[in-house]
């Protein structure tokens, strides 16, 4: 169960991973620099990686991710 505080919405879009919303800029359908298999491999917490946002850099740990949601280290809402 991630908790709604740390989750990141996220879409997947052909090959792309698309965050519906930046936590740092708020610019809408960000895509991130993952593939849809990274993500899986993230699930329940396997692996961990922090991404860079392209709309302004911003870096972020994911902890976890599920079917919906990436899972921060840190509330980012
Ligand atoms: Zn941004």
């Amino acid at each position: 169960m991630i908790p709604l505080s740390h989750s990141l919405p996220y879409d997947i879009l052909m090959q792309d991973v698309i965050a519906q919303e930046c936590p740092y800029c708020r610019s809408s359908n960000v895509r991130l620099p993952l593939t849809p298999e990274e993500v899986r491999d993230m699930y329940g917490g396997a692996r961990k990686r922090t991404i860079v946002f392209p709309c302004c850099q911003g870096t972020l740990r994911i902890i976890d991710a599920d079917r919906d949601y990436l899972l921060a280290n840190r509330a980012i809402r």
